[in-house]
């Protein structure tokens, strides 16, 4: 039986995908943590299989670069009608801020690999076969009841928890938050499968009201099939050997085929009332749920790791007020929210019941293509809700640049003095960064301010365009932009911005007035030395 930490920064329950990205985060940012998941094993049914570009992005922050797990681009999605033919595209070919649209990926493969990185964090210990079975706030911590696989029992001290313990989450029971919403009252059988005959390059969905089922390729020549089940069908019938067999004959000789994995499941679309209780923090599949018709739910516990953890980085190691914990609630909800909202949406499609439905719902699906601007929202992820924010933790208002405050910063491809060409994201690393877009802004900052700055956890790093060798930073970094997606994408010449961690834009405005951002910035965190930086009357 391993030994347990008796008091740590923060308690990571579940050491699934959300609780191993959120434990990689904090590790990156220097935070004692204890992850803990009551599972001995990693869980290996086939579940999340889709990835889009911010969850990579994500994926970037807590240290895995392209390549760290086997990802397969998707080129796009089509939804089939049997009554009316393609009814949709989704162009999911290309990149957005360094990373494809959509990829497929194994998810043993990702969790693997997000366990390695969280093993090399030093301040992060991990315990497996360990399960949560209290909790109780009190004297500024919260004391954690922990079990052992032989019953013995362990108190730990944690000056704040996070609940990644998936759907049926206790921290949540405990807590005492409701997971409020609709569960679907149909089974879906999963299958996935290696060395189909004809294989696709593509997701599908092929929306017939009697069996409707989605179909993607995957990573190690696998494919994927979800086969909603009819009423009457009994789900060890459908599962069995056979059952599968007589599913999968459609896609060629089934007897060929590997079958990998396969699993029976039903849908929810629930999401809790807050998604924090005093200490204790909800992240994941514990704080919403969501039916997979549009690939986010892992995604949105990605976000919502990212979110969190430099938020408690900040409180925990650089002084911020804990009072900026409570975005974490005000930011990720509505946007969790909405992309429920959207995965519903998509399900009607999917599923559309009988045929009466499916002609009407899927031949105005084809009519509205008709229409050009509707087409391409369609076509191009328009539809998609933007993780932008209007209200939390940014200073709100907009100023003349292109940079939205409350809104993701894009990545672009930086080149150093040394020559080497870096992601943004890597290039500004796990800090609070003022960027100057063009002249260095860290050497316009009275020095009581960049102390100031600097203690709270700050970094400069000047932008310059492709080719311009003007304005030496003397205070921070400098590097290039070579295709122009800050700067002058983002921003014009001239200007700063202030960046959070998980790259939301907190601040920005001229360079010129880089010392009232970065003031009116360390007032925002509540961060201790904020006064030491405010002007002399
Ligand atoms: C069929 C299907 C398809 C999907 N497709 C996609 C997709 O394409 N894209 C996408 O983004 N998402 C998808 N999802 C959703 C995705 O799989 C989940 O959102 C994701 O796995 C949730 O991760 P999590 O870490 O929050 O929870 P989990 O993976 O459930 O991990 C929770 C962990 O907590 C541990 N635990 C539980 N209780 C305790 C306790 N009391 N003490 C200690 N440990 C505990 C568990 O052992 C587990 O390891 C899909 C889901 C399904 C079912």
């Amino acid at each position: 039986m391993m030994s347990l930490p008796s008091k740590v920064d923060v308690l990571v329950v579940g050491f699934g995908p959300v609780g191993a990205a959120a434990a990689s985060l904090l590790g990156g940012h220097g935070v004692r943590a204890l992850v803990i998941d009551r599972s001995p094993e990693l869980l290996t049914h086939p579940r999340a299989i889709a990835l889009d570009n911010e969850a990579l992005r994500i994926l970037q922050l807590c240290g895995l670069p392209e390549g760290a797990f086997p990802t397969l681009a998707i080129p796009y999605v089509r939804m089939h009608s049997p009554y009316c033919g393609e009814f949709a595209r989704i162009n999911t070919g290309g990149s957005i801020d360094g990373h494809p649209k959509l990829v497929t990926f194994f998810q043993p493969d990702l969790e693997r690999a997000l366990r390695a990185k969280v093993s090399s964090h030093a301040p992060v210990d991990t315990a497996l076969g360990v399960e949560l079975t209290g909790l109780a706030e009190r004297e500024g911590a919260v004391f954690a009841t922990l079990k052992h696989a032989d019953g013995s029992t362990a108190t730990v001290e944690a000056a704040y928890v996070i609940g990644a313990d998936g759907a049926g989450s206790a921290v949540r029971r405990l807590i005492g938050l409701d997971f409020q919403g609709h569960t679907y009252a149909e089974d879906w059988l999963i299958v996935d499968a290696k060395h189909v005959p004809r294989p696709i390059d593509h997701v599908e969905f092929l929306c017939h009201p009697r069996r409707p089922t989605p179909h993607m390729v995957a990573p190690g020549g696998r494919e994927r099939w979800e086969f909603m089940l009819r009423p009457g069908e009994s789900r060890e019938e459908a599962a069995s050997d056979d059952g599968v067999l007589r599913l999968l004959s459609r896609w060629g000789r089934p007897e060929e085929m590997e079958i990998e994995r396969k699993a029976v499941y039903r849908f929810h679309a629930r999401t809790a009332d807050a998604f924090h209780r005093g200490r204790v923090f909800l992240a994941g599949d514990a704080a919403h749920i969501t039916p997979p018709f549009v690939g986010q739910g892992l995604v949105a516990g990605l976000r919502d790791a990212a979110n969190l953890c430099w938020k408690l980085a900040w409180v925990l190691r650089h002084g911020a007020s804990p009072s900026i914990l409570d975005s974490y609630d005000t930011e990720r909800r509505p946007h969790a929210r909405k992309m429920i909202a959207l995965a519903q949406w998509m399900g009607r499609l999917v599923m559309p019941g009988n045929a009466a439905t499916a002609v009407m719902t899927h031949g105005l699906m084809r009519l509205l293509r008709l229409v050009p601007p509707l087409r391409a929202r369609l076509e191009e992820l328009g539809l998609k809700p933007r993780h932008r924010f209007t209200r939390g933790l940014f200073v709100r208002g907009r100023t003349r640049s292109r940079l939205v405050r409350g809104d993701v910063l894009p990545q672009g491809w930086l080149r150093g003095d040394d020559g080497s060409v870096r992601l943004s994201d890597d290039v500004f690393g796990p800090s609070l960064t003022l960027l100057g877009f063009g002249p260095d802004a860290g050497a316009r900052l009275d020095a009581a301010v960049r102390a100031a700055f600097t203690a709270a956890g700050g970094r400069v790093v000047q932008l310059r365009h492709r080719g311009q060798r003007l304005h030496r930073a003397d205070h921070g970094d400098s590097w290039e932009d070579l295709h122009g997606a800050l700067t002058p994408g983002a921003a014009p010449f001239g200007w700063a911005a202030i960046v959070r961690p998980d790259r939301t834009v907190l601040h920005d405005g001229p360079v010129s007035e880089v010392n009232r951002l970065v003031r009116e910035t360390l007032r925002l965190l509540g961060t201790p030395r904020a006064a030491e930086a405010a002007p002399t009357p």
